[in-house]
């Protein structure tokens, strides 16, 4: 049994009989992790942290060769995120970027670049900006990092220019130029302001998206297509995205 030392932010955590947590990890070094917490729920201070969802800690495992669920031997709490249990907004984004990553990364891959742009992201929503399509940010940002790379500054059958006329194909993964889109007769028009909001999401950083502002036209088609291209290709219904909705519906 191998023992290692790593940087974890807590993806998920559930009951594990009647003492114990299983616990989903997104880790600095191995990539997504499960593992489990031995007694953490009886005692809490066995462990430095009480692996609260939403919260980054230092974790020491051992890494059992024929199961892939871990053991824990130590943990310590580095940050909670405080503020963002305090705003059901930024709770509910928070949850949402944890679970994207929960369904979307295989198990014992590592992504040093997934890991800082969840630790990065989760620091953003804790402090005070606007996080007014922080999510699509996040989801182009997570979505070329991780190795979906939905095709929008060319085309994704040809990779000629795309135009006006460009549709973008879920199927493909990209746009369609005009000469391409046969290829899928389920592609669907695009608004060219949506596409160029894509290409500005993929060069600019937190610091330079506090002040970026979209149309809302513009900001619900992103929204719905980045939406429906995770759908497609992940396929998973993502509990915090229902959650979402119900509190968009209490409000209206
Ligand atoms: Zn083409």
């Amino acid at each position: 049994m191998a023992i290692h030392k790593t940087e974890a932010i807590v993806l998920d955590r559930k009951d594990y009989r009647e003492t114990s947590y299983l616990l989903s990890f997104f880790t600095a070094e191995f990539g997504k992790i499960s593992a489990q917490a031995k007694g953490a729920k009886r005692k809490i201070d066995k462990f430095g942290t009480s692996f609260l969802p939403i919260s980054f800690n230092e974790i020491v495992f051992y890494e059992r060769s024929r199961s892939d669920l871990h053991i824990i031997s130590q943990a310590d709490l580095i940050e909670n995120f405080d503020n963002i249990g305090k705003c059901i907004d930024r709770f509910s984004c928070a949850a949402y970027f944890l679970e994207l990553v929960n369904a979307a990364m295989p198990y014992d891959e590592r992504n040093k670049e997934v890991f800082q742009l969840l630790l990065d992201f989760l620091r953003f929503l804790n402090g005070e900006h606007s996080i007014t399509n922080l999510a699509q940010l996040f989801e182009v940002k997570f979505l070329k990092l991780s190795g979906f790379k939905p095709s929008f500054d060319c085309c994704v059958s040809c990779s000629g220019q795309v135009e006006d006329k460009s549709k973008f194909s879920f199927v493909l993964g990209g746009l369609l130029c005009p000469k391409c889109i046969s290829k899928d007769k389920s592609a669907r028009n695009v608004m060219n302001g949506t596409i160029a909001s894509i290409n500005h999401l993929e060069k600019v950083d937190l610091r330079q998206f506090v002040n970026f502002r979209m149309i809302d036209s513009i900001s619900k088609e992103l929204e719905q297509l980045l939406r429906n291209f995770i759908d497609f290709h992940i396929g998973q219904q993502f509990k915090s995205l229902e959650f979402i909705k119900k509190v968009r519906f209490a409000y209206v």
